[in-house]
């Protein structure tokens, strides 16, 4: 059994969704191998940030990442095999990008209440302070904000409490 510890650079963009590992990025392997009868078992984990861009607001984000692996590493032998020791190598390369990109959020966003853009404008919207968690208006919808007796573009009403519809 041994135990490596290793600080790689990612020798490519990893990912192509909207966030990614940059080439030169810092990756952490820290990586046990054992012998097994068929081959080496290589666990570990990895450490790495991705960034990109938030999926609603397109703000510009960085987030640690932490992956966990495991997969073996046949013997060369009758039975093909996805992972192989070669020349009493393994090539950890593909395990690791393979882990990472797997690990990365398929819709990234900058926060978990990010409420996106405005629909009509395209605005970054900020979110509400307070408790309440700003409801995200489904774009289907945003025509019935018209309707709504608060609507900000209305003319000034009197400011009794005139909820009435005539
Ligand atoms: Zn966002």
């Amino acid at each position: 059994m041994r135990e490596l510890s290793l600080e790689l650079a990612a020798p490519a963009r990893w990912g192509e969704g909207l966030v990614s590992i940059p080439e030169g990025e810092p990756v952490v392997v820290d990586v046990r191998f054992e012998s097994v009868h068929e081959g080496i078992l290589a666990s570990g984990t990895v450490d790495s940030e991705y960034t990109g861009v938030c999926g609603r607001c397109l703000t510009d984000i960085a987030e640690p990442v932490q992956v966990e692996f495991q997969e073996l590493f046949a013997y060369p032998g009758e039975e093909a095999a996805d992972f192989e020791v070669q020349d009493d190598h393994v090539d950890l390369e593909t395990l690791v990008r393979d882990a990472i990109v797997l690990s990365l959020p398929f819709q990234p966003v900058c926060q978990p209440d990010c409420p996106g853009l405005d629909p009509v404008t395209g605005e970054r919207l900020t979110s509400s302070t307070g408790n309440e968690q700003p409801e995200t208006i489904d774009t289907r919808w945003a025509a019935l904000q018209d309707y709504t007796s608060d609507h900000d573009d209305d003319a000034p009403r009197a400011a009794a409490e005139n909820t009435e519809k005539s």
